[in-house]
């Protein structure tokens, strides 16, 4: 690969991402790659920042200047008592993952839902408006893309999750946005047949619980579009199968570039350069 040299000078614009655990993360490589493309001078850092130390670290942004920080698990709702402004979006979703540092005003945004909906939409080519949705989970993850579905135009969204009462409750908030139904996982027989488009939210097959399935193969039909918000393992076990039962399939890794995108893009006010983005995350998830 062709890497281009940024010189890191007194002039170089200071972003990060704030988590615990952190030094797995793959938003330093892919957002660093984006600055060189873009050729702006700018460095992104890992930081290891424990829950105690979260206030510290926020105010640290403002009083050494960083631009931006993501910020990750386990910190995302934490986070917002300590900004000065939330995106409507975020307040909504109840988490915040993108910190815009605007001559010192703080302002928390949500990029994951919309990252999540323009990965979806680029690689599958799917027109959400009136569609049946039927949305496995409904953790922090969840929360974030049945919000950017509804305002989307998704028609319908069933939400059910192993924990019934977090899917009521989840339905409950995105029903001011479009018609949204709380089910338990006992409950899918009469939804698998209606519904176009089938997303695993849950971390069920996440790496290392590979085997683990989100729904029972018997619900999967051909004519579902079968999408996994998880990328390690970049294909999981539930896409293969639906895969094998006729469905089209759609993983997760997207999802993470896109967040990433969006979040450049509110930083810099470029578009971000997402090719060069996904060759990176992609090269360094292969290695
Ligand atoms: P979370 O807030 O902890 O929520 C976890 C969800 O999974 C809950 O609905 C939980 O159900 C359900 N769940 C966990 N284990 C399960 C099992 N064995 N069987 C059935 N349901 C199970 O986590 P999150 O932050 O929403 O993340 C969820 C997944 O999304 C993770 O795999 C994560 O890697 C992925 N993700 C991907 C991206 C991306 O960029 N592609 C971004 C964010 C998250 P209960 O309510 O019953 O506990």
């Amino acid at each position: 690969m062709e890497k281009l040299m940024t010189t890191i000078d007194s002039h170089t614009i200071l972003y990060g991402v704030f988590g615990d655990p952190i030094r797995h993360s793959r938003s330093p490589i892919m957002l660093n790659r984006a600055f060189q493309e873009a050729g702006i001078n700018a460095v992104y850092a890992a930081f290891h920042v424990r829950p105690d130390e979260l206030g510290d670290a926020v105010r640290g942004i403002r009083a050494l200047g960083y631009r931006g920080i993501n910020v990750t698990i386990p910190h995302k709702v934490e986070v917002m008592q300590y900004l000065d402004e939330i995106d409507e979006g975020a307040r909504i979703v109840g988490a915040v993952n993108t910190i815009v540092n605007e001559a010192g005003k703080l302002i928390g945004y949500n990029t994951d839902g919309i990252g999540y909906v323009r990965s979806l939409k680029e690689e599958t080519g799917i027109e959400l408006k009136g569609k049946s949705v039927l949305l496995l989970g409904a953790g922090g993850a969840a929360r974030g893309v049945a919000y950017a579905l509804a305002k989307e135009g998704a028609g319908r969204i069933y939400i059910a999750n192993r924990t019934k009462e977090r899917a009521l409750e989840l339905a409950d908030t995105i029903s001011s946005y479009t018609e949204a139904i709380g089910l338990g996982m006992d409950e899918l027989g009469h939804v698998v047949d209606e519904v176009q488009f089938v997303l695993n939210t849950t971390s069920a097959g996440m790496h290392p619980h590979v085997e683990e399935l989100p729904l029972p193969l018997e619900l999967l039909r051909s004519h579902h579009l079968v999408s996994d918000l998880i990328y390690n393992p970049r294909i999981t076990r539930f896409l293969r199968e639906a895969e094998a039962r006729g469905a089209r399939i759609h993983g997760g890794l997207g999802m993470f570039i896109y967040q990433g995108a969006f979040a450049f893009e509110y930083w810099t006010g470029t578009p971000a350069p997402v090719a060069a983005m996904r060759q990176v995350v992609e090269q360094s998830l292969a290695e």
